[in-house]
């Protein structure tokens, strides 16, 4: 596991550099960041896959880029971009074929376990130089098994690496070091209480979030609008107290398992709780996507009001 940990740690230092040389160096000729973030997401993912390749063999992978879509979808200049930027963290030289074959390892094999991998999790917030994660999770046999966030945002751009070891969750600096153990907060009190959601608003109804916070009577308390698994993470150490994920009106948007295992672990591990917005289990055996329509993950301390509410809220 600690391999792992270290291989997600090669892709923040993957991904940091990407924004150095192409986000921030070239803020004037502000091109198309669409690249940049390609480029940085099949890095990214090619790390943590060779790292599984090496440590954990015969495990599936599941997970959003293929190295059919690394050789379909990029250029030729961006595939060597992505070349390049992976031989400078690794410190050696590579081959395409090499990276090819870390994206597609483990690609579509059903095993007991799999990794459950998001490169780049909130993209627009990684354009944007605000919040994005890195994350692995594992699935055995369908139910959340472990995960591993890295937030290179988080404490205003220190970063933290997030992690499950041992059946409970830890916080690390997120260049190297051991982790210290942390819990969900113990945090009642409504005024007192931290929400974190989402940045973007396609992404979830801030307006049904808004409501649901009212009737469950937490209607005055502090909101944090943040992109990606960063979220999970908040809550897991104490940061934050409730995260809730409320489709839009007539959103069919069904959400992807890459987006949630790792940050899911993260909240049991420490303590917390996370389920669909009737207050059932997330469902995880159904391939890639998941059957639930959002999700509301909190420290264990307000979870039933929460749910009741965001029930009247759906019921419209
Ligand atoms: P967040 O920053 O928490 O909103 O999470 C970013 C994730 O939201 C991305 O990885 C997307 O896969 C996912 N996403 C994209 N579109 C939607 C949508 N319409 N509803 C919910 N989630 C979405
Ligand atoms: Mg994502």
């Amino acid at each position: 596991m600690q391999a792992i940990r270290a291989a997600v740690r090669d892709a923040v230092r993957l991904c940091r550099r990407v924004q150095e040389q192409y986000l921030i160096a070239n803020t004037k000729s502000a091109g198309d960041h669409k690249e940049p973030v390609t480029i940085a997401d099949y890095g990214s993912q090619a790390l943590i896959c060779r790292a599984l390749m090496r440590h954990f063999p015969d495990d599936g992978v599941v997970s959003e880029e293929s190295g059919e879509q690394f050789l379909q979808l990029l250029s030729a200049e961006q595939r060597s971009q992505a070349l390049a930027l992976i031989e400078d963290v690794l410190g050696g030289a590579l081959s395409e074929t090499d990276v090819v074959n870390w994206l597609e390892h483990g690609k579509g094999k059903a095993t007991e376990r799999s990794w459950v991998i998001d490169p780049i999790d909130g993209t627009k917030g990684f354009i944007a130089l605000r919040h994005y994660a890195i994350a692995c999770g594992t699935l055995v046999d369908g139910q959340v098994a472990g995960g591993i966030v890295a937030a290179p945002g988080y404490a205003d751009g220190q970063g933290a690496l997030f992690y499950t070891e041992n059946g409970a969750t830890w916080r690390a600096p997120i260049a190297a070091g051991e982790g210290e153990r942390v819990r969900v907060s113990a945090r009642r009190d409504a005024d007192e209480f931290i929400v974190v959601q989402s940045f973007e608003r396609a992404h979830a109804s801030k307006s049904r979030m808004g409501r649901a916070r009212e009737l469950a009577g937490l209607g005055d308390m502090r909101i944090l609008e943040l992109d990606s698994m960063e979220k999970y993470a908040l809550v897991a150490c104490g940061d934050a107290d409730l995260y809730m994920r409320l489709p839009r009106e007539g959103s069919a948007y069904r959400h992807k398992i890459w987006d949630h295992v790792a940050g899911v672990a993260l909240v049991q591990g420490a303590g917390g709780m996370v389920t669909d917005l009737d207050g059932s289990p997330l469902d995880f055996s159904q391939g890639e996507s998941l059957p639930n329509p959002g999700m509301i993950v909190s420290n264990g301390q307000h979870h039933e009001r929460v749910v009741e509410a965001v029930g009247r809220v759906m019921a419209g």
